[in-house]
This record gives structure tokens, C-alpha cells and sequence, in this order.
């Protein structure tokens, strides 16, 4: 089997698609996983323990980027901006949910594909 670069497995996973072939779907809606690839049977689901570390992470990093923001951004209304901040922030985390889960599992796939360890079914 042709060993897949780790730029096309990550924008498979960007987008949502099964890292192994890139034709099945990773989700089944926003928010749960497809058990396993339609296509090649490549498994997600089993997957998801594997990724909290990189959700906790990029969970981290986007609350990083709100911290930052607060630095520049002088409210006079501070009620408001904490509602904003609020808002903003719950709904960049529930905006980017797909896409950061999608690299998590591709992130997986790819380390799995390089260790020595058994396989979970990758598929064709
Ligand atoms: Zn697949």
C-alpha cells in the first residue's frame, strides 16, 4: 500500500473526509462521528478517545486568542462585552468543532499508520 503524506492525510481530515481514502465521511452530522468510513471501512468512532488531547489543546489555543484579543479591545460597555465574549467564544468553539475533530482524527490515523502497533481497520 501506497504510504499517504501526512499534508494530504490532514486536509482530508480539515474537511472531513476519511483519512485513509478521502471519499467516505468522517461525520454523520455536526457533531457525531460516522462509526466508520462508508468506503473503506476505515474506523472513526473507536478513534475518539484518541483525540481529546487535541481537542482540550485547540479548545486552549482559541481561548488563547480571546485573551489575547482582550488586550486590544477597550469595551465601555463591559456587561455587553462580556456577553459578547461569551457568545463569540461558545460559538467559535461549536463553529470549529467538524474541522478540529477532523484533524484529531486524522492526526490519529496518521500515528497509527507510523507505529508499530496493531491496527485498528484502516481499510483497502
Ligand atoms: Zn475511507
Amino acid at each position: 500500500m501506497k504510504q499517504k503524506s501526512l499534508s494530504l492525510i490532514l486536509l482530508r481530515g480539515l474537511k472531513g473526509n476519511c483519512p485513509n481514502c478521502g471519499l467516505g465521511k468522517i461525520f454523520k452530522n455536526w457533531f457525531v462521528l460516522n462509526k466508520r468510513c462508508s468506503h473503506c471501512g476505515c474506523e472513526f468512532q473507536s478513534r475518539e478517545d484518541d483525540t481529546y488531547f487535541f481537542m482540550y489543546m485547540s479548545t486552549g489555543f482559541l481561548t488563547g486568542l480571546f485573551i489575547v484579543a482582550m488586550f486590544f479591545v477597550f469595551p465601555q460597555d463591559f456587561r455587553f462585552a462580556k456577553l459578547v465574549l461569551l457568545f463569540a467564544s461558545v460559538g467559535m468553539f461549536l463553529l470549529t468543532h467538524p474541522f478540529r475533530k477532523g484533524l484529531a482524527i486524522a492526526i490519529d490515523y496518521f500515528i497509527e499508520e507510523k507505529s508499530d502497533y496493531p491496527k485498528r481497520r484502516q481499510g483497502g
